[in-house]
């Protein structure tokens, strides 16, 4: 008979498994953009945003963040995203960066995904956050750090 911490384990892999089929769905939706990665968006102190992320997205993106060797969040530097990194300026968990900075593309790259284009995929990610036992979207930061404890 599995273990509790097994069930538990088994649970989050069935989450993970569904953000990242949200994210590939995403992908494969017909909306043009151009990014030049620019990182505008992933200065939230210029652009007045920040992302904000359900449960099943704050884990993927915490444990991409292990895999490059961190235990913890970065700091922010500037008021940049905690996950830019400082030195080359790249997105440290670029695979598995959540939803809104797939969607939020800056008007030079051709402005963000209309909402109505993707409700279907949000709403599937905040199924994901309710199975969890997750309260909603949080902001990128606390949400990281709590996922990465
Ligand atoms: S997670 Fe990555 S892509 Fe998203 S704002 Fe942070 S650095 Fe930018």
């Amino acid at each position: 008979m599995a273990s509790a911490r097994e069930d538990a384990a088994r649970k989050i892999e069935t989450a993970l498994s569904e953000v990242r089929a949200v994210y590939a769905e995403l992908a494969r939706r017909p909306i043009e953009r151009a990014c030049a990665l620019r990182t505008e968006c992933c200065h939230f102190a210029v652009t007045g945003r920040t992302p904000y992320l359900t449960r099943g997205e704050a884990l993927l993106a915490a444990k991409a963040l292990r895999a490059t060797g961190r235990k913890q969040l970065p700091e922010a530097i500037d008021g940049a995203c905690p996950l830019l990194h400082r030195a080359t300026l790249r997105c440290l968990i670029y695979a598995d960066r959540p939803f809104g900075c797939r969607t939020h593309f800056c008007d030079a790259a051709g402005g963000p995904w209309p909402r109505h284009a993707v409700l279907d995929l949000i709403r599937r990610l905040e199924q994901v956050d309710s199975q969890l036992g997750g309260e909603g979207p949080r902001a990128l930061p606390g949400a990281v750090a709590e996922a990465l404890d």
